[in-house]
């Protein structure tokens, strides 16, 4: 079994820097459950380059980035017990040795590195359970009969109920749901 396993607000908290970066730019204080919809850049009034920009600049100063979880080096073991775990990425070409540092910091294992295009769907790659936090991935992955673990955030409260997603609040569930699933 293959799992695509996402970073940004799956095991890197990162909207939390991102909100920092943004105050400091726009001297407004917004906390993480402000970010309730998936394109609140538009509720802000910055263009989508505005919107990516600041999520590059979150990611210069990865070193602040927190994880989503305690012990999410154990938690990924977990899942890499039940199959091959890639991280699977749509981040900006120039943040990707970040997100490496990152990753390599908080001990995180994984198989391979995959980055797909910023913006772009993921469910079309060979793996059979995505991980993500994304309500476009997930819905368009089982759409395609994959599998979608939905990582709870604010911003993904409208998936509709759907037999291939399984929302979960954190990674010890995702193991569960994986063990519970047929292939
Ligand atoms: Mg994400």
């Amino acid at each position: 079994m293959k799992i695509a396993l996402d970073v940004d607000s799956v095991l890197a908290d990162v909207i939390v820097t991102w909100l920092k970066v943004y105050q400091q730019l726009h001297s407004k204080h917004l906390k993480k459950a402000d970010v309730n919809t998936w394109d609140f850049w538009k509720r802000l009034n910055l263009s989508r380059q505005q919107f990516e920009d600041i999520f590059t600049e979150a990611w210069n100063k990865w070193e602040q980035i927190p994880p989503t979880e305690e012990d999410l080096a154990g938690k990924v073991e977990k899942l890499r017990a039940l199959g091959i775990v890639d991280i699977v990425t749509g981040r900006s070409r120039e943040t990707i040795p970040y997100v490496k540092e990152w990753l390599n910091q908080h001990n995180i294992g994984y198989e391979k590195f995959v980055r797909v295009p910023l913006n772009s769907f993921k469910g079309h790659l060979a793996y059979e359970v995505f991980i993500d936090d994304s309500p476009h991935n997930v819905i368009d992955a089982a759409g395609k009969n994959r599998y979608s673990i939905l990582y709870d955030q604010p911003w993904n409260q409208d998936v509709s109920l759907h037999p291939n997603i399984f929302r979960v609040r954190n990674l010890s569930e995702a193991v569960q749901v994986i063990k519970s699933l047929r292939f």
